[in-house]
């Protein structure tokens, strides 16, 4: 149950005053629903203003506090034309204010012809005229405004306002109670930071670094805290000790050997499955490096110390693939191997159950349906889960609550993070590292071309098919609601001019296809029916396909390195040279520029992880990039970078030496961080487990 004294900043925004149906739609669109919500929007950066006696003493972009007469108003030619309001200093310069759409309303009350008025705004120029666009202030007295030079500008959706929201998070601020300290004072007084109530109050006044870090650390100290009482916890519940013999394994006839690095990983594996508590490991390894084969021994460990394993997909597309790849591997064992997807109905579905329940099936692939409740295992002794960034800490501990004894879970991604964000996403994990790629790869040839050599790249691709081999054309679909329909747009057209070009050849696959349509075009693909595939970024996860060698990536500046670096893992997977093509914007910032020059000329997806994190620095947010991350929302990735290692080893110190929540000294004021921060999943597993 969540602290009482925290009640009030739970409370919806419409307990504010001010915030009605008409207010809530913005706010809910920036991810405020509650008055703590509201607290933690925190400035984007800071204006300052100069306080001018008239135009002559500002120049052009400064912002601006000035006193001005009032001489005319002019409205817009046309309904959409702008709204001015001729007004003149004290020694004669004629400035204008102007208004665009509703904000005209307003400006006629509060500036009444004849009136002397402080305003404070940016001075722009337009057409040789002085201006004035959309005034951030306009007052009767100077007093008012000379208060705030410095003002806080918030990120703002439509129909919001900075004064608003200036408003709304004073009335969030109000609510704020004082609460007890959860930082040893011995590190508040080291960095000099205020406490909680008094760092909120200044983040939002002004420049504060130590404010910002205060909070990005609480933060930050929350999700740690929550991930190692995860893990505390899962070193108290019961597991099965799992010892293989090898009897199986050795039946494996891979066609290769190990890489060093997968050797490592199984063994380490296996030491995990072998202790009493469930494991919990991360195995992290770039598109390609091998990870399927360390998933394939583990799951025999478990099959060999007779209890089952399973293996879950994200999409039923990955599952079937996953399933055919293992079946293939598994032919020589003899070991029985069953695909589970919700589309499966009647006798087959029946069978599968049953063979789950008597253990006459003891390994599983499928996407989640493998974890409804109708579903029952004989004796479930490990659960691998494949591309685990789809899955947050929450769903990831919920599919392991199954049954009596808990199994041990492998979870697998190709995301290459930096280490210190692997700290931050999967602090509750060991982790090991796929950092050896199986020998003979050939490196992909990666080209930065301007998209307006569009006609280039389509003969490109037209001649890449005449040989005989595939394609894969990636448009971005970025996961956020404002874009979206825009981004399907966008893939749509392009498959309609493809199509005009290649005819059959192309087909098109996207997130809003139905499943049935979705599969079938990805299948038409793999069995090379069709030589193009037009697709947003759902291929981005494991599909393979060694026969195709060209990808064309549209707008490569949009997606972030790793995800460039997976999409481009899905080429070079066969024994004919790769090639990939980013397509850029004509107009691109430097930084965009290196990012993209970084994709040339690395193939190592850590490398490109650590350095895209080094050039994206501080002011991003971690928060909306992509799918499935841990969401931060107050620490800026350059805070994270700084601040995780100190935030992990002090919520460690709290869990593991101070006696937890429960005994240490600051247990109550931690207990209330981790609801303040919607880390409370740490403190709810604790009570079911
Ligand atoms: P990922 O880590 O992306 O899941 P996969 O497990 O799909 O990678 O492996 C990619 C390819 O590399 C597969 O064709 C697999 O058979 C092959 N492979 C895996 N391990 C080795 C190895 N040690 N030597 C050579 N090829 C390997
Ligand atoms: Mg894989």
């Amino acid at each position: 149950m969540r602290p009482e004294i925290l009640n009030p900043l739970f409370a919806e925004t419409g307990s504010l005053d001010g915030v009605g149906p008409k207010l809530r739609k913005p706010l809910t669109k920036l991810g405020m629903e509650r008055v703590r919500d509201v607290l933690f929007h925190l400035p984007e950066r800071f204006v300052t203003r100069r306080a001018v006696p008239d135009l002559d003493a500002a120049s052009v972009g400064e912002q601006v506090v000035v006193p001005l007469t009032v001489a005319e108003h002019r409205a817009g030619r046309s309904q959409r034309g702008p709204y001015r309001v001729l007004a003149h200093d004290a020694v004669g310069n004629v400035c204008a204010l102007t208004y665009f759409g509703k904000a005209a309303f307003g400006a006629k009350k509060t500036l009444p012809v004849g009136a002397r008025r402080w305003v404070a705004g940016r001075l722009d120029q337009y057409d040789q005229m002085l201006q004035i666009v959309h005034p951030d202030h306009v007052a009767e007295s100077s007093e008012a405004m000379m208060g705030q030079l410095t003002e806080p500008v918030y990120r703002l959706s439509e129909g919001l306002t900075q004064p608003l929201m200036g408003k709304l998070v004073d009335q969030a601020i109000g609510r704020a109670p004082e609460l007890p300290e959860w930082i040893q004072p011995s590190v508040l007084a080291r960095d000099g930071w205020p406490d909680w109530r008094e760092a909120l109050v200044a983040a939002h006044r002004g420049e504060d670094a130590k404010a910002r870090d205060r909070l990005a650390y609480d933060e930050l100290f929350a999700n740690a805290l929550a991930l190692m009482l995860v893990r505390q916890q899962n070193r108290q519940r019961r597991g099965q000790s799992l010892q293989g013999d090898g009897r199986l394994r050795e039946r494996l006839q891979l066609p290769f050997p190990l890489t060093g690095a997968q050797a490592r990983s199984i063994e380490e594996i296996a030491g995990d499955m072998a202790q009493a508590h469930p494991m919990l490991r991360l195995l992290q390894g770039d598109v390609g490096a091998g990870k399927t084969v360390v998933a394939l021994e583990a799951m025999l460990v478990a099959v060999e110390a007779g209890a089952q394993a399973a293996l879950l997909a994200p999409t039923e597309l990955l599952a079937r693939q996953h399933y055919e790849t293992l079946r293939r591997m598994l032919a020589p064992t003899g070991v029985e191997i069953a695909l589970f997807t919700g589309r499966d109905k009647g006798r087959a579905r029946e069978s599968i159950l049953m063979g789950l329940l008597d253990g006459s099936i003891p390994i599983v692939v499928g996407t989640h349906a493998i974890f409804q409740d109708k579903v029952a295992y004989r004796n479930l002794g490990l659960v691998v889960i494949d591309e685990q960034h789809r899955f947050g800490v929450g769903q990831r501990l919920m599919l392991t609550q199954k049954g009596r004894v808990t199994p041990h879970t492998l979870a697998m991604t190709a995301t290459p993070i930096p280490r210190t964000l692997t700290l931050a996403q999967y602090g509750e994990m060991e982790v090991s590292r796929l950092d050896e790629m199986p020998p003979g790869r050939q490196p992909i040839d990666t080209r930065v071309l301007p998209v307006d050599r569009m006609e280039d790249i389509v003969g490109a691709v037209e001649r890449h098919m005449a040989t005989g081999q595939q394609a894969y054309w990636v448009c971005p679909m970025v996961r956020d609601s404002d874009s979206e329909a825009a981004d399907i747009a966008a893939a749509e057209a392009r498959y309609a001019a493809l199509q005009h070009r290649f005819g059959q050849d192309v087909v098109l696959v996207h997130g809003q296809l139905a499943p049935e349509l979705k599969d079938a075009g990805m299948a038409r693909f793999a069995s090379g029916g069709a030589k193009l595939l037009v697709a947003t970024t759902v291929i981005e996860v494991g599909v393979d396909v060694p026969n195709a060698t060209l990808m064309v990536i549209e707008q490569a500046e949009r997606f972030g390195l790793a995800q460039l670096h997976q999409l481009r893992g899905r080429v070079g997977r066969g024994s004919e040279k790769s090639t990939c093509l980013l397509l850029r914007s004509a107009e691109l910032s430097e930084t965009g520029k290196a990012r993209l020059a970084l994709m040339r000329e690395s193939q190592d997806g850590f490398h490109l992880a650590e350095e895209d994190l080094r050039l994206r620095g501080g002011g991003e947010l971690l928060g909306t990039r992509q799918s499935g991350e841990e969401g931060f929302n107050i620490a800026s990735l350059e805070q994270v970078s700084r601040l995780i290692q100190m935030a992990s080893d002090d919520a460690r110190l709290l869990v593991e030496n101070e006696g937890g929540l429960d005994g240490a000294a600051r247990g109550e004021a931690a207990r209330l961080v981790l609801y303040l921060l919607e880390r409370d999943w740490g403190v709810q597993t604790l009570r079911s487990g």
